[in-house]
């Protein structure tokens, strides 16, 4: 486990946009529905600085 505390925002937030953290892949918010991914989805992610995808998860790198 990670004893580090995530510096994600996400997490400080009551109400995050997101269902999951893009930086520790943890749930941030039960309220968001789970979403389907396509993989040209998580290809632009991987882009981008996200390690895992905030719709469902999914480890990008
Ligand atoms: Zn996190
Ligand atoms: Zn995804």
């Amino acid at each position: 486990m990670n004893t580090e505390r995530c510096p994600n925002m996400n997490h400080s937030r009551s109400n995050a946009p997101v269902k999951y953290c893009p930086t520790c892949g943890e749930v941030v918010n039960k309220a968001v529905p789970q979403r389907g991914c396509t993989e040209e989805k998580h290809a632009a992610r991987r882009k981008g600085q996200d390690r895992y995808c905030v719709d469902c998860g999914k480890t990008l790198r």
